[in-house]
């Protein structure tokens, strides 16, 4: 008879996939994470539309797809006011995980989870992931542990280091070290809350995962026409070893506590063929017109106006990331001539359709069509995995959910992107900057009482949250979507309770 686990300790290895993991395994770059797979039951884990860190873990925190978590990028658009705005943790519309445990008085660690800026007010300790404004802001929740991080762990760092490609040795070198001592003292960390906190569950989001593989990825040793060069590449086996040794002192953390042992990706990786500019495509679909000189300085001046107005927030930088930006300074058209434009954006075209020349369901679907249809101009195959109206697939008013009309997401091997200079003609061009990718499985890796290693799991990202309350022994809520992954007859035995989640948040913050 299978019996519940009192604790779970998550490992977010973001971008985590078995095409990395696998070679590395063999290569004895990561043993530790290596047993721990050996003896779980595992999986693929398909992520979201699109595939991107914010909309992805918010559906692991919350069960729900981004139709009911209201997530669907990094920004969201205020169809009113015409201006873009960053999507934050107040802006879920449904209670979270942690929110749920924290009303059954069990104890979070929550360290580094992307989307959970502004922390939840719950009990324990939540830092927030790499979309914090600045430190303070990363510690809000939890002040006296940042002071005591500062001082015993100085390592510690919720930023992601990883902006772009380390051009020489020395360079990769610095970057290197920095991610081997910040993968450690996520570790640490997360042993000093633990002398703090009688945890229920423990989560350490390795965030510098992600951005490791989107720039050092021809050193990994992956793909058999390039050879790697043998002094880059022992600095990136340096750092997949000290994710290794966090991974370990975790997995001994989690013994020590009895808890079970939960790791999961919110996508895959693969190499990046192309960037796609969607603001270029709708361009040469006719449904925009590129900037001309006269209107070159309406767009420049917004720029302007916006940069003047977070400099003079250069003292609060949380109020001056929560500025909202005019899309007239954010996409370089031809506003007379434009009835498309991707206001933003990543591995997804987002576009909004402008009333006025049609109707706003029919240029949807017709830009749909379009986008659906665009080619690698090479090798002609599709730069996007899907193309639909919004109202149309999800039923529902997009300007109402701060989404634009069209979504498009990028077919693996492609990032669409809408941030693009207004004075760059490609419309489609490999990046030396960004050699691999986000792809659309990830993986979950379940090592819990009752539970066979071997077992192989399926699921979608929506799915870990119930997961995790089936193996505490809790009742899933009725407006998770998401299903646990673990067979019914494998399922500890939980107590027969519906005590009516969904019910207690009618209306959470928006
Ligand atoms: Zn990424």
């Amino acid at each position: 008879m299978p019996t519940t686990a009192p604790r779970i300790l998550f490992l977010g290895l973001d971008g985590g996939t078995r095409v990395v993991f696998d070679p590395l395994f063999d290569r004895g770059w990561m043993p530790r994470l290596e047993s721990f797979w050996r003896r779980s039951a595992r999986g693929n884990l398909r992520s979201t539309t699109p595939m991107v860190t914010p909309v992805a873990w918010t559906s692991f925190l919350t069960g729900c797809t981004p139709v009911r978590h209201g997530i669907h990028d990094f920004c969201w658009y205020d169809a009113r006011t015409r201006t873009v705005g960053f999507n934050h943790a107040e802006r879920v519309a449904v209670p979270t995980l942690w929110h749920l445990l924290d009303r059954l008085d069990r104890p979070v660690v929550s360290l580094n989870l992307p989307m959970t800026y502004p922390a939840p007010r719950i009990q324990g300790i939540v830092v927030s992931g790499a979309e914090s404004p600045d430190r303070s802001a990363a510690f809000r929740q939890c002040p006296d542990f940042g002071r005591e991080l500062a001082c015993l762990v100085p390592e510690y760092s919720p930023k992601n280091i990883w902006k772009r490609r380390p051009r020489t040795l020395e360079d990769l070198r610095g970057l290197a070290r920095l991610t081997r001592e910040i993968f450690l003292a996520q570790a640490r960390a997360a042993e000093r809350a633990d002398a703090q906190v009688d945890w229920s569950v423990l989560m350490v989001h390795f965030h510098l995962l992600d951005g490791l593989q989107h720039r050092v990825w021809p050193e990994m040793g992956l793909d058999p026409d390039v050879r790697p060069r043998t002094e880059w590449s022992a600095e990136v086996e340096g750092c997949f070893r000290a994710l290794d040794e966090a991974v370990g002192r975790l997995l001994e953390l989690a013994a020590r506590r009895n808890a079970a042992i939960v790791a999961v990706s919110d996508h895959g990786f693969g190499p990046c063929r192309a960037l796609v500019s969607v603001n270029g495509l709708l361009e040469r679909g006719g449904y925009q017109r590129r900037l001309r000189y006269g209107t070159r300085f309406r767009y420049r001046y917004h720029r302007l106006r916006h940069r003047y107005a977070r400099w003079r927030l250069r003292n609060n930088p949380e109020a001056a990331a929560a500025l909202p930006r005019p899309v007239a300074g954010e996409v370089g058209c031809d506003w007379r001539h434009t009835t498309a434009f991707a206001p933003f954006g990543q591995l997804a075209a987002l576009v909004c359709v402008e009333p006025g020349r049609t109707q706003r369901s029919r240029l949807a679907a017709e830009v749909a069509a379009y986008l659906a249809d665009c080619r690698d101009p090479e090798t002609g195959s599709r730069l996007f995995a899907d193309a639909f109206p919004v109202a149309e697939r999800y039923g529902l008013d997009p300007a109402e959910h701060g989404l634009p009309d069209v979504l498009a997401p990028s077919a693996d091997g492609y990032q669409a992107q809408a941030k693009w200079s207004p004075f760059d003609d490609r419309w489609f061009a490999s990046d030396p900057d960004l050699p691999a990718t986000h792809t659309q499985y990830g993986i979950v890796a379940i090592d819990a009482p009752g539970i066979g290693a071997g077992d192989r799991l399926a699921g979608e990202l929506p799915d870990v949250a119930p997961t995790a309350l089936a193996l505490l022994g809790i009742d899933a809520p009725e407006y998770m979507e998401g299903r646990s992954l673990i067979p019914e007859d494998r399922v500890p035995s939980a107590r027969p309770r519906r005590d009516g989640h969904a019910a207690a948040y009618p209306h959470h913050v928006r």
